[in-house]
């Protein structure tokens, strides 16, 4: 359920701190410490999975609680015209292994992504 090793799993416990924005049942809100838009939130499942796939196999409530937050978060704290992004895997640059959806909004986004 969660590994105490992980940086992500440390904020669900609230050992180590997070500009929170939203919590529900399943999920925390929180914006990214490095923005990359003016409206940059990262949600993430409470229970530790490493990527969405995964988290969608063992905890499907869970994925779904995290699409709608995603959208919450998004008309809230963004326009709610978003890019939610899933980095899954090293080459994708993936570099905190706890699932986390990023939601970008508040600015135009260019297509492709790099
Ligand atoms: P990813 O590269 O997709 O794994 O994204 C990890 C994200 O976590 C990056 O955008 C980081 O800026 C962000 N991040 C890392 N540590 C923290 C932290 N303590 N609080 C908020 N965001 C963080
Ligand atoms: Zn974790």
């Amino acid at each position: 359920m969660s590994d105490p090793d992980c940086l992500f799993c440390k904020i669900v416990a609230g050992d180590i701190p997070a500009d929170k924005v939203g919590e529900t049942e399943h999920t925390v809100a929180f914006r990214d410490i490095n923005p990359q838009a003016p409206t940059h939130v990262l949600v993430i499942p409470k229970v530790h999975q490493p990527d969405i796939g995964s988290l969608a196999e063992a905890e499907p409530e869970a994925a779904v609680a995290l699409l709608r937050e995603a959208r919450r978060v998004a008309d809230d704290e963004g326009t709610g015209s978003y890019r939610l992004v899933f980095n899954t895997g090293a080459d994708a640059f993936q570099t905190v292994f706890h699932c986390h959806g990023h939601v970008l909004s508040g600015r135009s986004l260019t297509w492709p992504p790099g």
